[in-house]
């Protein structure tokens, strides 16, 4: 555990397509670096399950078909970096998706230093070949990771095999991805804490090269 005595923030961003390994990514620098990994997607299945107003209102949405609005995401995400928890930094998997909520991000991060940014990168057929095997918990229905063997690392539950996860179905879903990607590239990659990571290897290379690349992107909460 890392002392939070003489910590310097580390705000992360991790950009990446479904399939990219991105949500075990940031799972393991949250764990590395102890920082809250806020995970949108996990905020909102949260509210879903506890029934909350956000929850009834976002299921309302998705079950319609259509993306939960930039405001509330943006509204979940300013209540949660505002807990004392991610003081010290975080990292975020899941938002921004659009430059809306990443231009609101900036603004949140008014004081609270840079941002770095990561996206890793997986060529589409690989990403196919990996979605359409992926499975997810039955109970809690997170994504397994590709090194869960057995039942889910979170709550025990058994894995099964996505139902939607046709090639046909996840082409579609990369496309979406990609074009809606390419302008929140755009939006970072002219800074210098934009990095891109290579995430066609083994899972652990991919680890070793983002603690590499935040180690050399920043010194004393300074980003080079
Ligand atoms: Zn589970």
């Amino acid at each position: 555990m890392a002392s939070h005595q003489d910590a310097i923030s580390l705000n992360v961003v991790m950009l990446g397509p479904p399939g990219a390994g991105k949500g075990t990514q940031a799972e393991r620098l949250a764990r590395t670096k102890d920082l809250p990994k806020i995970s949108t997607g996990d905020i909102l299945r949260e509210a879903v399950q506890a029934g909350t107003e956000l929850g009834l209102a976002a299921r309302e949405t998705m079950e319609a078909g259509n993306l939960v609005p930039d405001d509330v995401m943006i509204g979940i995400v300013c209540e949660r970096l505002g807990r004392a928890d991610a003081r010290v930094g975080f990292v975020l998997d899941g938002f921004p998706r659009t430059v809306q909520q990443a231009a609101a991000l900036d603004r949140m991060m008014e004081g609270r230093g840079p941002l770095v940014v990561l996206e890793i990168v997986v060529p589409e057929d690989v990403l196919v070949r990996r979605l359409a095997t992926r499975r997810i918990c039955s109970k809690c229905g997170v994504n397994a990771a590709v090194e869960w063997t057995g039942a889910c690392q979170r709550c025990g539950g058994s894995l099964i095999a996505r139902m939607d996860d046709s090639v046909e179905i996840v082409r579609e879903r990369l496309k979406v991805y990609q074009r809606q990607t390419k302008r929140l590239v755009d939006y970072y990659s002219a800074r210098p804490t934009f990095r891109k990571i290579n995430g066609n290897q083994p899972p652990d290379t991919v680890t070793a090269q983002i603690d590499a690349a935040i180690a050399a992107g920043t010194v004393k909460g300074a980003v080079l």
